[in-house]
């Protein structure tokens, strides 16, 4: 069993992965999923120059040096509502009313607010004036919105591999991407394993716990864009956990996730079913908490096995299980630091911190004080101890070599 050290365990596992294929989506279906080619603009935004007030469209030449003790009056001669275009062209002294977002008629350079009129009513069903008198003067482009000075045609505007936001489906429908090419969200079989675990239903009896980790991890695989597909709760029996490992097999899911069972207790069966139908590697990765990781292939499909402890577990998924989920997923986020999306920032700590020289991942919760990010533990560091994850909104990275640092040293974070 070697000894690997984080970086080299996640490159191994990384190596094993890739994205698993494409489809095309409505864009409404769209959210949250992983873009899978960049997008040009296929016409300019705005499409056309409009009004970014409501107001009059007039040429800024015949309000020149105009203002409330020098007003101009100008005939206004169309009625531009939103929605619709108009043929006019404005001759010098002439005007059009025109509501936001309407096209700018031929020969109008400028929009001349209604507050700066004379012409204050708005309520709905108002009829155009025959006449409007203006109290400022204004350059030409004022108020108007160029075609294309937002997007121009042809532009790139999203990347492939970025995952979709609210304001990107927004553009998206702007440039008229009714379909949308993305990533097939990944399908993941999750299962727990011990004779202690019942289900969180149950009354607790002696020497039982609830199973924790089936929770924890199936929200964590959704939030990395994949499919969970629950396998329930093995026993510490060869027989129920082959039983759950072949149900992985035949959904045909894109990894096998599992937490327990793979240290080296005597009931630890999960190893050996898998090793008996595909193969295992089992390392102790030089961290903390975590240290054992079972990775491998179940009947071809890739296996990843967790530790038992739930603060390990939520650790292993993040270092491990999210990269490689994000891999298959296809996403390659902006900033993307070792293969996870997790924003990385410096903070420092508010107190000193003791470490047992392997790669450790303290749990801690991060606020701005006097202007920076500050780290205070969060609870009890052990890893059964799962209130310190629910504290904390950040997981500190401490170096491997590091056995001590002194509150206000600066380390790097993973925010939760
Ligand atoms: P194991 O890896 O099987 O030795 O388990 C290590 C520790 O994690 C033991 O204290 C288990 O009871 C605990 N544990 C294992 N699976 C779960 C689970 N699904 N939820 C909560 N705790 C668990
Ligand atoms: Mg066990």
């Amino acid at each position: 069993m070697s000894l690997l050290n984080v970086d080299e365990a996640r490159s191994r596992i990384l190596s094993h992965f890739q994205p698993i294929g494409t489809e095309t989506l409505p864009l409404a279906e769209c959210a949250h999923r992983v873009l899978a080619a960049h997008v040009t603009a296929q016409n300019n935004l705005p499409s056309f120059d409009n009004s970014a007030m409501d107001g009059f469209a007039v040429i800024a030449a015949d309000l020149t040096e105009a203002s409330s003790a020098s007003p101009r009056t100008l005939k206004v001669v169309a009625d531009i509502p939103a929605g619709t275009s108009s043929d006019v062209t404005l001759a010098p002294g002439q005007a059009a009313r025109i509501m936001t977002g309407a096209p700018m008629p031929k020969g109008a350079d400028t929009v001349i607010p209604v507050e700066d009129t004379d012409f204050h009513d708005r309520s709905p069903g108002t009829s155009a004036p025959e006449e409007v008198t203006a109290y400022k003067s204004l350059s030409g482009g004022d108020y108007v919105r160029g075609q294309g000075t937002d997007v121009q045609i042809g532009q790139p505007v999203l990347q492939r591999g970025h995952k979709l936001r609210a304001q990107d489906l927004g553009l998206l429908a702007m440039l008229g991407v009714a379909d949308v090419p993305i990533y097939r969200r990944p399908r993941v079989a999750l299962l727990s394993s011990g004779d202690e675990l019942i289900p969180v239903d149950e009354p607790l009896k002696p020497g039982k716990i609830r199973d924790s980790n089936t929770y924890t991890l199936a929200a964590l695989i959704a939030d990395a864009g994949a499919e969970v597909v629950r396998l329930g709760i093995a026993s510490d029996r060869r027989e129920s956990v082959e039983a759950l490992l072949e149900n992985a097999a035949a959904q045909k899911v894109d990894l096998i996730l599992s937490s327990a069972g793979v240290s080296v207790g005597a009931f630890d069966f999960i190893k050996d079913v898998v090793e008996a139908q595909g193969e295992l590697t089992f390392w102790r990765v030089n961290m903390r908490p975590g240290k054992p990781l079972a990775f491998g292939k179940f009947k071809d499909i890739p296996f990843i096995g967790l530790p038992g402890n739930p603060v390990s577990a939520f650790v292993g998924f993040e270092v491990f299980v999210r990269p490689a989920l994000e891999q298959l997923g296809g996403l390659e986020a902006e900033g993307t630091q070792k293969g996870t999306s997790r924003p990385r920032v410096r903070v420092r700590l508010a107190e000193d911190i003791s470490s047992d020289g392997r790669e450790s991942y303290l749990r801690a919760y991060v606020q701005e004080e006097e202007g920076v990010l500050s780290a205070h533990l969060a609870g009890h560091q052990g890893s059964g101890n799962l209130l310190s994850i629910v504290q904390a909104n950040a997981l500190l990275i401490i170096p491997s070599g590091v056995k001590s640092l002194a509150a206000g040293k600066e380390v790097d974070a993973w925010l939760l």
